[in-house]
């Protein structure tokens, strides 16, 4: 690092010598890991790229329409570019879609029908998926109210435990739901090797299961994605990685055509399906996004790593290790105690460019049973392909850290919190020298 960097943490940051010091010599260790990361980005870069120009992409597109929202030409062109990039029949891409939740929500209910049963494969889903099953809190319309039947099957050392998945398969099965990245949990993400092998497996034995991905925080970590190795359908979130930072809003379905139409049916109206709806001129960003997302991604992985090695040489357990392969952008780190969770969200929150002055504290923010911090001080609210942490206030007490729109954003939350976490004296300050 320069020395007029140096100069700058120091002064306007006042951060202490030591942690820069101690900060540097850590990213010494991961280096040799950036040139992965910049091969998987250079392929998905290119097909990005060839995606939009298949569609015949144009300058025209970004128009948008009014009222039922028919023809509209740059929707139609976003769902053919998402459903070339994840390699699958069809697409359902909306700023309508309101999150993550939301379209994994809409999947959800536009495939199943009462007496109909789904099971996660991959152990507890994401928290507020919890409450829309209607497992946890005490909420009207939930899958489970509408006579859907639900199960969990845990993970096994951390892998799908495909034999029992097989046996646990009825005829009132018709839907397996695989979630792809850690979530609030202590477990890696299911890689997408490990996923061809469980959906090839499974599908040896019931052919016509359908095969569902969660795939938050997931697009572009690995060269391939679900939708390459046999996945059926694939939700996510656009304020999530997808939407490299620039799309304002909206979520994604790329899978079957016959399954997409049903799910469309469910988000518009029987019959309406994907003719209508508004783009709100969202469309040039939600594109703009997507060209940039594996540089952005790259990036945050690249932040990812500089805090798995920071923390992991304090003597915190992170997960992923930072020798494991990845698949999803979360580094969590198990602090086991609720003042090093918020003081480390704090200092990411410190280091963002917008919000900077603003102090997150633990909250009861909707969909979730436990009170979540979040630091998140995006140019887009909520936004957390942004740098930002959170974290529910609950045992062990780990902070997840993801996001960060350039790698040297990710390094300064790195060090801002890093320095917060040793001014309250919750780190082993010998452990920063040598
Ligand atoms: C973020 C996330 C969700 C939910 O997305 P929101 O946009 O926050 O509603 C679902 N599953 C996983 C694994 C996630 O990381």
């Amino acid at each position: 690092m320069d020395k007029d960097t140096i100069n700058i943490l120091c002064k306007e940051y006042n951060i202490n010598p030591k942690v820069i010091d101690y900060v540097n010599r850590k990213e010494e260790l991961i280096k040799d890991k950036f040139h992965k990361i910049q091969e998987i980005k250079e392929y998905n870069q290119l097909k990005v790229i060839y995606s939009m120009q298949k569609s015949r992409l144009s300058s025209t597109d970004f128009n948008w329409t009014t009222g039922y929202g028919y023809g509209d030409i740059g929707r139609d062109k976003v769902e053919e570019i998402y459903s070339y990039v994840f390699n699958t029949e069809n697409a359902l891409v909306r700023p309508t879609i309101v999150s993550g939740t939301h379209a994994i929500t809409l999947t959800l209910s536009g495939l199943l029908r009462p007496g109909d049963e789904f099971i996660s494969i991959t152990g507890s889903p994401y928290d507020t998926l919890q409450k829309v099953i209607g497992v946890k809190g005490d909420i009207q319309g939930t899958l489970l109210e509408y006579g859907i039947k639900y199960r969990e099957i845990p993970l096994n050392n951390g892998k799908i435990d495909i034999e029992k998945v097989i046996n646990s398969i009825t005829e009132k099965t018709k839907l397996l739901l695989i979630q792809r990245s850690t979530g609030y949990s202590d477990r890696k993400a299911i890689s997408i090797d490990e996923m061809e092998i469980a959906i090839n497996k499974i599908k040896q034995h019931n052919k016509d299961i359908i095969i569902m991905v969660d795939n938050c925080y997931g697009e572009f970590v690995e060269k391939l994605e679900p939708g390459d190795v046999g996945a059926d359908i694939i939700a996510g979130s656009l304020i999530k990685n997808p939407g490299g930072g620039l799309a304002l809003t909206g979520g994604y379905i790329v899978g079957k055509t016959n399954l997409v139409e049903q799910v469309a049916n469910r988000s518009t109206a029987p019959g309406l399906g994907k003719d209508c709806g508004l783009t709100f001129g969202t469309t040039r960003t939600t594109l703009q996004g997507l060209f940039l997302a594996p540089h952005i991604v790259a990036e945050a992985i690249k932040g990812a790593l500089l805090v798995g090695i920071v923390y992991k040489e304090l003597g915190f357990e992170v997960i992923p290790d930072v020798e494991d392969d990845r698949s999803d952008i979360i580094q969590a780190i198990k602090f086991n105690s609720p003042d090093r969770v918020i003081e480390f969200c704090k200092g990411i929150q410190e280091a963002s460019a917008v919000d900077s002055f603003v102090t997150p504290i633990p909250w009861d923010m909707p969909g979730y049973e436990e009170k979540v911090i979040m630091a998140a001080g995006g140019f887009v609210d909520g936004s957390s392909i942004e740098l930002s942490a959170d974290g529910p206030m609950r045992e062990p007490y780990f902070a997840y850290y993801q996001g960060g729109l350039t790698y040297e954003h990710c390094k300064l939350g790195v060090l801002v919190s890093l320095n917060n976490l040793l001014n309250n004296s919750l780190i082993d300050k010998k452990k920063l020298v040598y």
